[in-house]
């Protein structure tokens, strides 16, 4: 599998950064982001290092599918009710700050500290 020993998300993946983790399958892992915006906040990333959704192509439709798919599941799951965000950050102007591939998924009774 491919990743990159430099990539904070990558480690998290690896199990050498800890991590709340909500979700793991074979590809995809969802775990509670550290700086929360909602009530709720987990990230979806794949287990590959990806480095944006800039950097995906038709290969990873499925991928991608899955990754959205997941979020209505994770936030039944984690008892959010009334809505959600959903948010993918890609490359700078985008305000990526984590060159891993991931989806914000953000839920929980507003008013939320940011979004
Ligand atoms: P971006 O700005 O790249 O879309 O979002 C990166 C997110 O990753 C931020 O919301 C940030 O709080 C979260 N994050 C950064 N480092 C860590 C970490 O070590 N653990 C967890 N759980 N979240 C992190
Ligand atoms: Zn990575």
């Amino acid at each position: 599998m491919s990743t990159d020993s430099n990539c904070i998300f990558c480690k998290i993946v690896a199990g050498a950064i800890p991590s709340k983790k909500a979700y793991e399958d074979a590809e995809l892992l969802v775990f509670h982001d550290i700086n929360p915006w909602a009530p709720v906040h987990v990230l979806i990333v794949p287990k590959r290092h990806i480095a944006s959704l800039a950097d995906t192509g038709v290969a990873d439709e499925a991928l991608l599918g899955r990754m959205l798919a997941l979020a209505p599941r994770l936030m039944q799951q984690l008892g959010v009710a009334n809505g959600f965000r959903v948010v993918v950050n890609t490359g700078r102007d985008g305000g990526q700050e984590v060159d891993h591939l991931h989806v914000h998924v953000m839920g929980g009774p507003r008013p939320w500290t940011r979004g």
